[in-house]
């Protein structure tokens, strides 16, 4: 973010992104009492020397932990915290679209242990219905939709909708599931099919499990003036995104205190 002058000599803002470019490293300018990011090197190489003017950069590299500490900044004690989700999209027969035509519901399950939110509707010829929810285990590895815990945590959902939604899922599976208890190989042909999406992220968090917002610190605990932090999110994240921005940006132009308490 920054400025460019135009062809008519006038001062318009600049915002820039650069879509599938990874940033391996950042550079750090010292002056005086200040420092700032001057410029961006990504994994292809390229390297990126402030095409704005005054520019600024917002970090937010969320599932990603750890790479504001790769990229020589501070970043508190962190881990991901894995997860899964499970997509389905369930064609439905020509003489069933009348009926489902207006279906639309979202829900919060819960079971012992577990609270699952999902959401269903027709699009397009099909039931979709997204499931998320379950948590599984802290660290800093990358989880696999092919690692057991995924599998099994995907397993749950599907059964969990097949407790809420029994009509779509003996659609899907071309049986009557009501009451059943669905196994592994029910949801390996629903994959097989593409009937069946299964996907493992990661939420990001720290150790007190507060996001990290507003402005970027050198291990040094030298303030970088021209960057902007908004990561680990963790659960809920996608909710308070927006005013996770919000706050990411008055902290950083410490004018936040102020904002808050008037
Ligand atoms: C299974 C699961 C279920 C969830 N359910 C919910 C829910 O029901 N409700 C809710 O509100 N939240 C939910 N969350 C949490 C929510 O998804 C996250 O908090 C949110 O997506 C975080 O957004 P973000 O933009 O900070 O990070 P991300 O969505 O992780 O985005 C970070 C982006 O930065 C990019 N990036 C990272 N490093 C670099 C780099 N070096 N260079 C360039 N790009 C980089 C990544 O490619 C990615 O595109 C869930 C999370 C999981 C895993």
């Amino acid at each position: 973010m920054g400025t460019y002058i135009d062809e008519s000599n006038e001062t318009r803002n600049c915002f820039e992104i650069f879509y599938q470019k990874e940033v391996i490293e950042v550079e750090l300018e010292k002056n005086n009492d200040h420092t700032i990011v001057t410029g961006l090197t990504f994994g292809d190489g390229q390297c990126m020397h402030d095409s704005c003017k005054n520019a600024s950069y917002v970090f937010c590299p969320g599932e990603a932990v750890g790479t504001l500490r790769k990229l020589g900044f501070k970043e508190p004690a962190y881990a991901g915290f894995a997860g899964v989700s499970l997509l389905l999209n369930i064609p439905v027969p020509q003489d069933k679209m009348a009926e489902y035509e207006s279906f639309s519901h979202c829900m919060e399950v819960h079971q012992e242990g577990i609270v699952l939110a999902w959401q269903a509707r027709m699009i397009e010829g099909s039931i979709f219905i997204g499931v998320a929810g379950t948590k599984a285990f802290y660290g800093d590895q990358r989880p696999t939709k092919d690692q057991a815990f995924a599998k099994n945590r995907n397993l749950l959902q599907l059964n969990m909708i097949n407790d809420v939604l029994p009509e779509f899922i003996s659609l899907a599976l071309g049986r009557d599931t009501k009451g059943q208890t669905l196994v592994q190989a029910d949801l390996d042909t629903l994959e097989q099919q593409e009937i069946a999406q299964r996907w493992a992220g990661t939420r990001a968090v720290v150790f007190d499990g507060f996001p990290t917002l507003g402005a970027a610190y050198t291990p040094d605990d030298t303030k970088i003036d021209n960057v902007v932090v908004t990561t680990h999110l963790g659960s809920g994240g996608a909710s308070f995104g927006p005013a996770a921005v919000a706050v990411s940006c008055c902290v950083q132009n410490e004018k936040c205190y102020t904002k808050f308490v008037s």
